[in-house]
């Protein structure tokens, strides 16, 4: 099953298949069961270039927009596999693409591209603040040319697969900020170098297969010019790759919502009970058919906060709104894709159990869905604000 739209993109998903293909469903569940990572599929991927999309082609990438890495991102999903193992990657490019000096580019942007360094992990959540973001309590201050560390980071991602990591901290009190949102930086971390001086990293086990960590930083230093752009606007840096991040996991639930749909239509129609194919039973169709309505549906809106990020233009509520509707879409038809399968999908060979525990990380990270719509009823409705 496909999209009824046709999209121009046809060339980047026959390639992307094409090197999917590659990676069998029993490697993705092997993957899985060993809680391993895909390092085989990762290094497959960017020795084809796709991770490297959206570098300019003066740094070795490819110089595509969002909309085309959007589309490598569902690919993998549609494939069977999880892009959650290698998207920062094209999430924080942007951070570093729109803000990073020139000469910052030319540094870092050639050896991403080239696969020497992976820029896989962004370090915003904390485990006092949560959402509440701009409250971090993680600091970095100045002192003799450098930044110094001191603070603590939770849910952050591949960090073991990575050689760099984008990570937000204040910079200047919030007491001595006009408002909320300015005091805050970003810079560019040596994870190595870090682990060496300063940063312990703690894995956490959780639902998923998904690398993910505590961080504790005790006095880390940062040379100055991992700052990226101005000191005190990183907050506003980061909203960029956020809503990067927020269009690109909204293209990864649409590759999962076709991958259960492809599955469940396949069943029903040859799973027979009761003298005739399950598919048969209205019951059965309904859901599957509501599924599908909503990936659809949340495909244009995923193409819609692709163009307007392309376009430089303001991109949030499309990017939320693309987000909401994916992550409730994918996750429709994953239940539907569950229970059709009867007691089937519960086994681990369908892979129709590690799909679904995937996908269901959407609702929560990386926002949840409570949070969008707390975005769209002031910021788009302009509702009062309720924190
Ligand atoms: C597997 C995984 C990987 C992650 N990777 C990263 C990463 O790489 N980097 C990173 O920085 N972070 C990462 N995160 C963190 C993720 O972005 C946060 O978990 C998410 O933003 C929610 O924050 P929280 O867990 O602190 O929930 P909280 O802020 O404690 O909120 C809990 C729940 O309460 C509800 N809620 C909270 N406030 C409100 C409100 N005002 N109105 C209504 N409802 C509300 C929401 O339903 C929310 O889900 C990851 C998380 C997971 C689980």
């Amino acid at each position: 099953m496909k999209s009824i739209e046709q999209d121009n993109y046809q060339d980047i998903r026959e390639a992307v298949r094409a090197l999917c293909a590659g990676f069998s469903d029993e490697y993705h569940r092997q993957v899985d069961e060993k809680k391993g990572y895909p390092e085989a599929f990762v290094d497959a991927l960017t020795q084809a270039g796709w991770l490297a999309a959206l570098i300019p082609e003066e740094y070795g990438g490819a110089g595509l927009g969002l909309t085309e890495a959007s589309v490598i991102m569902e690919e993998i999903n549609r494939s069977g596999g999880n892009s959650g193992s290698c998207h920062g990657q094209m999430y924080n490019m942007n951070t570093l693409l729109r803000h990073g000096s020139e000469q910052q580019k030319a540094f870092w942007l050639p050896r991403i591209a080239s696969g020497e360094w992976r820029l896989q992990s962004m370090g915003v959540t904390e485990p006092t603040t949560g959402t509440d973001t701009t409250k971090i309590k993680t600091t970095a201050i100045k002192r003799d040319g450098r930044y110094v560390i001191n603070g603590q980071k939770v849910w952050i991602s591949r960090v073991q697969h990575s050689d760099w990591m984008i990570l937000l901290a204040r910079t200047t009190p919030l007491s001595e900020v006009r408002r909320k949102s300015e005091g805050m930086s970003i810079f560019m971390v040596d994870i190595k170098e870090a682990m060496q001086s300063g940063m312990t990293v703690r894995p956490i086990a959780n639902m998923v297969n998904h690398e993910t960590n505590e961080l504790f930083f005790e006095n880390l230093e940062i040379p100055e010019q991992n700052l990226i752009g101005e000191e005190g606007m990183g907050f506003r840096y980061i909203l960029d790759g956020l809503n990067a991040e927020r269009t690109l996991i909204a293209a990864e639930c649409i590759g999962d919502g076709y991958w259960f749909l492809d599955r469940v239509t396949k069943y029903v129609s040859e799973r027979e009970v009761f003298g005739r194919p399950i598919g048969q039973n209205q019951g059965v169709q309904f859901p599957i058919a509501e599924a599908f309505i909503e990936v659809e549906a949340a495909n244009l809106m995923r193409f819609k906060a692709c163009e307007l990020f392309d376009r430089h233009l303001p991109c949030g509520a499309q990017a939320n709104m693309a987000k909401y509707l994916a992550a409730k879409a994918s996750w429709e038809a994953a239940n539907a894709c569950l229970q059709f399968h009867g007691g089937y999908g519960f086994a681990n060979e369908y892979d129709i159990e590690r799909k679904f525990r995937e996908t269901r990380l959407y609702q929560v990270a990386p926002v949840s869905t409570n949070l969008i719509l707390s975005y769209i009823a002031e910021h788009v409705l302009d509702l009062p604000r309720s924190f």
